[in-house]
């Protein structure tokens, strides 16, 4: 279930490792890609943060390895610019020198420390007081990912029917029935949930526990103007704050040459809501009454009203990335699509910070997919279908 690019990447695993299989992927939308895997900043991550030993770390590092491979079989744009994660203050030398551990702790290769003026050799407009260069991060097109694992599904005989909506899902002995909003019913002997903002509904509808319960965070992104995108050489991070799983408003070269700066993280009112005008109630209801929602809004109020500032001040957006690219100006930007994060929540109001992975009987729920997770779908197809018939 889902067209994402994990529902997909199981697939195609599926096909692969039990050629004998029937394998259906369902998705209510009428194309691949509409979501998360559609409106991402595009970065394959090297697998600079992730605590070492978490699944993040070692699907996302395996992942990047096999994608880069893929995308080579495949003819698919995979370009190598690098990235640099900038430490603007003192005060940031010490989060810069724990993702510097991790990182190498992680296996990520050709990692160097850079001064000022070092930086100033790979991103001529970046400024800080350090960083940390990632020669290996690349840039892909994930939605061109996402549409050729869906050729490989159907080459290898699977099927990928889309505008079904599932609305119903019953267990039947062994077996799960699916049904959809149009009355159809279609039964299956295994089941993989990868509905991304809607995962925690879809998993409760397959009698899965209600936690984590997804938090809608939108990510907008400003797009450099054409003229100004000499700016930027690659990928341009700041040093991210350690108590959120967000990578921080960053510069993004894009596979069509273009460079996004974003994206922010500001509670969306609608899951599927990419404007701020779009609110859908019942979304808006499922957030409130979430305990895990309350307790994560007392704790962490002061950065939700900074990020909605942000959001709403063009001004503020750009201060904080001028922070580490100085010549940028409120003029060489104007506002570009932005994405929605399915950001798991547990009741005690953390954000989940690993990848989380359920089992129930026939039916496999990803409830936690947020970034690395493009960068790492091949590792995780892998996983999953090793969890399903392992
Ligand atoms: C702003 C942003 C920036 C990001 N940047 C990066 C990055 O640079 N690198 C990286 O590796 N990752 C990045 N990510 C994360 C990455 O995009 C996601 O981890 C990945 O796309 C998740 O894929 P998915 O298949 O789980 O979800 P999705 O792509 O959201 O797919 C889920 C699918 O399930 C379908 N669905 C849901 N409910 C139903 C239902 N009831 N019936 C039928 N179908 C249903 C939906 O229509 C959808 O197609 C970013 C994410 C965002 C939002």
């Amino acid at each position: 279930m889902g067209a994402g690019i994990i529902g997909l990447a199981v697939a195609r695993r599926l096909t692969q490792v039990r050629p004998d299989a029937r394998v259906t992927v369902l998705d209510k939308e009428d194309r691949v890609a509409v979501h998360q895997t559609g409106r991402n900043s595009g970065v394959a991550h090297a697998g600079l943060y992730y605590a070492p030993g978490s699944l993040k770390a070692t699907l996302c590092r395996r992942g990047i390895g096999l994608l880069k491979e893929y995308c080579a079989e495949r003819g698919l744009p995979y370009v190598e610019c690098g990235k640099v994660v900038v430490a603007r203050s003192d005060r940031e030398l010490a989060p810069l020198a724990e993702i510097e551990r991790r990182a190498t702790a992680n296996g990520v290769p050709g990692l160097r420390r850079l001064s000022p003026g070092e930086l100033r050799e790979i991103e001529p407009h970046a400024a800080g007081v350090a960083a940390l260069h990632s020669p290996t991060t690349a840039i892909v097109d994930f939605p061109a990912v996402a549409r050729a694992f869906a050729a490989d599904v159907a080459a290898a005989g699977g099927e990928v029917r889309l505008g079904f909506e599932v609305v119903g899902l019953r267990r039947a002995g062994e077996r799960v029935v699916v049904s959809s909003r149009d009355g159809e019913r279609l039964t299956f002997d295994l089941l993989v949930v990868c509905a991304g903002l809607q995962s925690d509904r879809v998993a409760r509808l397959a009698g899965d526990f209600p936690a984590p319960a997804i938090v809608p965070f939108r990510g907008e992104y400003y797009r450099l103007r054409p003229d100004r995108t000499d700016l930027v050489r690659g990928l341009i991070y700041p040093v991210p704050d350690p108590r959120y799983p967000f990578l921080g408003v960053h510069f993004t070269r894009r596979v069509d040459g273009g460079v996004d700066v974003g994206p922010n993280a500001v509670l969306a009112l609608a899951r599927e809501g990419y404007r701020w005008r779009d609110v859908r109630p019942a979304d808006v209801w499922d957030t409130l009454r979430w305990p895990g929602f309350r307790r994560l809004a007392r704790r962490h109020w002061r950065t939700g009203l900074k990020e909605l500032y942000g959001s709403a001040v063009k001004r503020a957006f750009v201060a904080e990335a001028r922070s580490f690219v100085p010549a940028l100006t409120a003029d060489d930007v104007a506002p570009a699509p932005a994405g929605v994060r399915a950001q798991a929540v547990d009741p005690d109001g953390s954000l989940v910070d690993d990848f989380r992975i359920g089992r129930l009987g026939p039916v496999v729920t990803v409830r936690n997919a947020p970034s690395p997770a493009a960068t790492s779908s091949l590792a995780i197809a892998d996983h999953v279908a090793a969890r399903l018939l392992g």
